[in-house]
């Protein structure tokens, strides 16, 4: 039985203007049939506006050196226990070119914040666009105008930087040095520079609210980013907030669902973190809303010291397994580059 305010509120969140208590409402639904048509709304938009298919990403973790403390990563500088890392240009390339013979059309560069320099950067960008029709995205985190737009020049096409929160107390109390306006001013910075731009946040960080998640729905429905990545926190022993609880599944699926009826274009993944729960929730973010997969291209020598969380799912999914997961719901994979759907 679906209560007449659900009904409701799914009708006006699709208007691009949500209000905090419909997106409260929708995000705690646990009645059965009521995530349901929830989830099934999502898909039914997620068709509508992004047709049937899961574009796939290619991931490869370059470095996992961070000058940064992200109270809630594994590799924030204070983990004096994180294996760390470096990728050099050679290694880059080479895992770049199993990707593209693999039928890959986007890479995602992903580290941390590991103070590279900015030229050396450009020049990988620009040794892969040389060799390989594909699109670069970064995800290489906050760094100055000038950066970005070097990178840009180089031919990188998007950028990934989750705005984590957008309640700035919150913001403040989950980084130790960095500030939400900073985070802001980096977005406006790669928006401004023509960067196709992601963000997104992490559900069930310790302080977060269902009414702060409702803030940064709007935050997303306001700025139409091209990608928003949603997954649930996953805490790690290494860090100050190992003995908080994780995340949970139900209202991170939920989350991605409100998103998707609310904001209906972005490509959105089903993260690595819901594929490293006690099963991999990936399929269950597909049936949410979700339409990316970012297969790990990580090497096998590197892969487990990209810990941000524990346990993190790093397997290369196969193109048969990738096949038949988008089979079993209902869709199709496309290996192109899936450009921004936003009009
Ligand atoms: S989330 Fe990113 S920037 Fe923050 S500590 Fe982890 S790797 Fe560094």
């Amino acid at each position: 039985m679906i209560r007449p305010a659900v009904h409701a509120a799914m009708g006006r969140i699709q208007t691009g203007a949500p209000q905090s208590e419909d997106l409260g409402l929708l995000l705690c639904l646990v009645d059965p049939d009521e995530v349901a048509l929830l989830h099934a709304t999502a898909c039914l938009v997620r068709t509508a506006y992004c047709q049937g298919r899961i574009a796939l990403r290619a991931l490869v973790e370059i470095s996992s050196v961070c000058r940064n403390s992200c109270l809630y990563c594994g590799l924030n500088r204070y983990n004096r226990h994180a294996s760390r890392y470096m990728m050099d240009e050679d290694e880059i390339l080479h895992c770049v070119g199993e990707a593209v013979g693999q039928g890959y059309r986007t890479v995602v560069l992903q580290s941390g914040e590991d103070g590279r320099s900015a030229e050396s950067i450009a020049h990988m960008i620009a040794q892969i666009k040389r060799k390989y029709p594909i699109a670069i995205t970064l995800s290489l985190g906050e760094r100055s105008y000038e950066d970005y737009q070097l990178w840009k020049r180089a031919g990188a096409d998007r950028y990934l930087l989750r705005v984590e929160s957008t309640d700035a107390e919150l913001y403040r109390t989950l980084h130790t040095d960095r500030t939400l306006s900073s985070r802001l001013e980096c977005l406006g910075n790669l928006r401004t520079l023509g960067y196709q731009v992601g963000s997104g946040i992490m559900v069930g960080v310790p302080g977060q609210t269902v009414s702060t998640i409702a803030g940064d729905i709007q935050f997303f429905c306001s700025n139409q980013f091209d990608m928003i990545g949603i997954g649930p926190f996953i805490p790690h022993a290494e860090t100050p907030l190992a003995g908080s609880p994780r995340g949970d599944v139900l209202l991170t699926l939920n989350t991605i669902a409100v998103i998707r009826i609310a904001t209906k274009y972005p490509w959105m993944p089903a993260t690595t973190a819901l594929g490293s729960l006690n099963r991999d929730y990936r399929l269950d973010g597909l049936l949410a809303g979700a339409n990316v997969i970012m297969p790990n291209f990580t090497p096998s020598a590197y892969k487990s010291q990209y810990a941000i969380y524990p346990n993190k799912q790093s397997e290369t999914d196969s193109a048969e397994s990738l096949e038949y997961l988008a089979r079993s719901v209902g869709l199709t994979i496309d290996y192109g580059r899936c450009d921004s759907l936003l009009v």
